[in-house]
């Protein structure tokens, strides 16, 4: 069984605008390395009863409980009070520790203050975890569930006593267990429409936990499997992730969190020997800046032209005087035109185009604010598509120069070197 936990950061100041709990972060992040999750965070002021009902209820629920802060020597220091109320432990003096602070407070060459002797109590059962960087020793002790353990605030006392002495009294009382993660990204389908379509095979399980993040046109589906072995979390995580592959189909771009669409296109035109030239009106340039955002483009980008009034895609591109009159810019003949032109241009292989009112001005009552014809031209022809999106300026230009570069994408897969990415995997 998964194991879960619970953070309470304790100390009125991180209640206050000035201070933040970001102790919290980093005892999450090596919790997680341990396969647990962390299922509730909470701050609490120096408020001994207050505290002490949080700790009661969270040893309950909760496999770990890390309590952060409130281990100093004054009287609002209230943590170890509050955990030996919240237990019904008694509070015990432990001469060991009250000898490394005395030899701590003479190393440091600092008369040691009278309170002082309140951070040698330790819980009963619980176990002092040393502080080389402070006074405060934390502690660790077993609850009915799992552990319990108090921390120092300070970060850096508190990071090195999370490394070094937390983390190996943890692993030997946690089960072992690995988490695999599974991610899709996936372009060509809006945020509730992706999670309308999926929803009802993930929502069915907890484990994998699934996530969906989204930025303009660019949606990440991404699945977190806990398991004791590395078999089994991949068997959960072919369970689901597979379904959802399968009802994505082609709109899964790459199962590689870190690959881009572009980065996509890349791979599929160097695979092919291919070459593409861009030809853009409402983006402006941005396809191409995506398509060179990294090393290694000129191996397949040759040329990117933006061609943003009537004359340039004459001139530039060769674009029919009577088609654009025929037709206006903003269609579909002129997109098909301007990636043909592109492509005869700079003896490209493909040619991608784009033309619409990205607005918020222009427009009219066929093709209005939003409308963008989206063009490509290869060795088979051009396609073009028409696609109308709902947003403001800077969306419309991220959406189209997204549609137009999986366009490209799809185009590339279709004449059949490249392989789809979220095929079921075997
Ligand atoms: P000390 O023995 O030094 O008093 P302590 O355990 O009592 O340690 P606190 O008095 O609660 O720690 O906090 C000391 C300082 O540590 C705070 O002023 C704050 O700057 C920092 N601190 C405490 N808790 C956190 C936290 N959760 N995240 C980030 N910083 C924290």
């Amino acid at each position: 069984m998964p194991k879960n936990a619970e953070i309470i950061a304790i100390g009125s100041e991180l209640l206050t605008a000035r201070r933040m709990d970001t102790d919290s972060l980093a005892v999450t992040e090596h919790l997680n390395l341990l396969g647990v999750e962390v299922v509730v965070k909470q701050i609490i002021g120096d408020d001994r009863e207050r505290l002490a009902k949080a700790i009661k209820t969270a040893v309950e629920r909760s496999d770990v409980v890390i309590l952060i802060g409130g281990l100093g020597p004054t009287e609002d220091d209230v943590t170890r009070d509050a955990v030996a109320q919240a237990l019904g432990r008694k509070l015990l003096l432990s001469l060991e520790q009250e000898s490394v602070l005395i030899s701590r407070f003479r190393q440091i060459n600092r008369p040691m203050a009278k309170n002082n002797i309140r951070q040698a109590y330790l819980i009963e059962g619980a176990e002092a975890m040393p502080n080389p960087h402070g006074t405060a020793p934390g502690q660790f002790l077993s609850t009915g569930r799992g552990a319990l353990a108090l921390l120092p605030g300070p970060p850096r006392e508190m990071k090195a006593m999370l490394e070094n002495e937390l983390v190996p009294r943890l692993r030997p009382v946690l089960p072992p267990e690995v988490i695999r993660v599974r991610s899709f990204r996936i372009t060509g389908i809006g945020e509730s429409d992706l999670d309308t379509l999926i929803a009802p095979v993930y929502t069915k399980y907890t484990n994998p936990v699934t996530t969906v993040l989204s930025a303009p046109g660019d949606l990440f589906v991404h699945l977190r499997a806990r398991a004791a072995t590395i078999v089994e979390a991949d068997g959960l995580l072919r369970e689901v992730g597979n379904p959802i592959a399968e009802l994505l189909g082609d709109r899964v771009y790459s199962e590689d969190p870190d690959e881009a669409l572009e980065m996509v296109i890349g791979r599929l035109l160097r695979k092919q020997h291919a070459k593409v030239a861009t030809a853009e009106s409402c983006t402006g340039g941005m396809v191409a800046a995506r398509l060179t955002d990294r090393g290694g483009s000129s191996d397949f980008f040759i040329a990117g032209y933006v061609t943003y009034t009537e004359a340039q895609k004459r001139e530039v591109l060769g674009v029919p005087k009577e088609l654009i009159e025929q037709h206006t810019a903003v269609s579909e003949p002129v997109a098909a035109a301007m990636a043909e032109g592109a492509r005869k241009r700079s003896g490209a292989t493909y040619g991608i185009s784009t033309t619409g009112y990205a607005g918020p001005d222009g427009g009219t009552d066929f093709n209005p604010v939003g409308t963008v014809y989206l063009g490509v031209a290869g060795p088979n022809g051009p396609r073009v598509v028409r696609v109308r999106y709902g947003a403001d300026r800077y969306r419309i230009r991220a959406l189209a120069t997204q549609g137009a570069l999986d366009l490209l994408r799809r185009t590339l897969i279709q004449s059949g070197s490249g392989s789809l990415a979220g095929k079921p995997v075997a």
